[in-house]
């Protein structure tokens, strides 16, 4: 099942409703309503994983673009561990029970925010990696919006401090007999209010950009090879350093040759008569035909 449809959303579902069918699933399958039931715990944990990715703008257009691989070597990965599930959690619990939210969320949100680094697959032929070869390719990243240089903000627009905290990003809440600090739910944290998103990229920071790279193949790459294409990754925010793009090489299989490390082998039939009289044969090799005595 894809994240989609772990969620039960379509794949064209906004935040809004992203948001609202993890919470149902994160209700209905939460641990402390489950106890014991490994199956409703998997599922909690799918809805985590889904939710994490979906819920960020930026994974989210890598993972429609790269699908869960794309977001591999990004270190976005799944969560991996318990912490990172619950830490996802209090965030869409909070405004529910009134706890969560990372202290320094706030200045994660508004300092610069480096872009992640990005995956393409490139299936190349046997003889091309025998000899190498210049290659264009085509991809759609997620490049900085240079209209508001990544900032989400219209142009000449400053962003407002938030009304509800004050520019804090925290809300302190009487729950019973406690006062509990959590993130601010118009500001989510971050202190600060966009009222006038930059029109380009609606306020994200960041555009879809069709982009033609050149690669230079070096003659006998094989299959696993990763080439790093510095700053082509996914752009930054708020004057973050842009990601990498890492090509990794695919090498098709060749109907005669095989390679095993730095050897080529191929299979030459030959006839009774030839084997016992030695013969001068014709072998294909990967710089034209030679001929071999028998
Ligand atoms: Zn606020
Ligand atoms: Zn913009």
């Amino acid at each position: 099942m894809n994240y989609y449809e772990i969620l039960g959303v379509s794949s064209t579902a906004s935040a809004i409703e992203i948001k609202k069918a993890y919470r149902k699933k994160a209700m209905k399958y939460h641990p402390d309503r489950n106890k014991g039931n490994k199956e409703a715990e998997e599922k909690f944990k799918s809805a985590a994983a889904a939710y994490e990715v979906l819920s960020d703008l930026a994974k989210r257009q890598i993972y429609d673009q790269y699908g869960e691989e794309g977001l591999k070597d990004t270190g976005y990965g799944g969560p991996g561990n318990a912490e990172d599930i619950f830490s996802n959690f209090g965030d869409i619990f909070e405004d529910l029970f009134g706890f969560g939210g990372s202290k320094d969320s706030r200045q994660q949100r508004n300092g610069p925010e480096p872009g992640a680094d990005l995956r393409y697959d490139l299936r190349i032929s046997f003889m091309e990696a025998v000899h190498g070869l210049d290659k264009e390719i085509e991809l759609t990243r997620p490049d900085t919006c240079w209209t508001c240089e990544g900032t989400g903000l219209r142009p000449g627009y400053k962003s407002q401090t938030c009304s509800v905290c004050k520019g804090r990003g925290q809300v302190v809440r009487s729950q019973g007999f406690f006062r509990i600090n959590s993130t601010c739910p118009q500001c989510q944290g971050s202190g600060q209010i966009v009222t006038d998103p930059c029109q380009d990229c609606g306020g994200n920071g960041l555009i879809n950009k069709k982009e033609r790279v050149s690669l230079k193949i070096p003659a006998g790459v094989d299959t696993g090879a990763r080439m790093r294409l510095q700053g082509k990754g996914q752009g930054g925010r708020r004057g973050g350093q842009p990601g990498n793009l890492y090509v990794i090489i695919h090498v098709q299989e060749h109907e005669f040759f095989q390679r095993e490390g730095s050897n080529i082998y191929c299979s030459l039939p030959v006839s009774m008569v030839q084997a016992a009289l030695g013969a001068k044969i014709d072998v294909p090799t990967i710089h034209g035909t030679k001929t071999v005595s028998i």
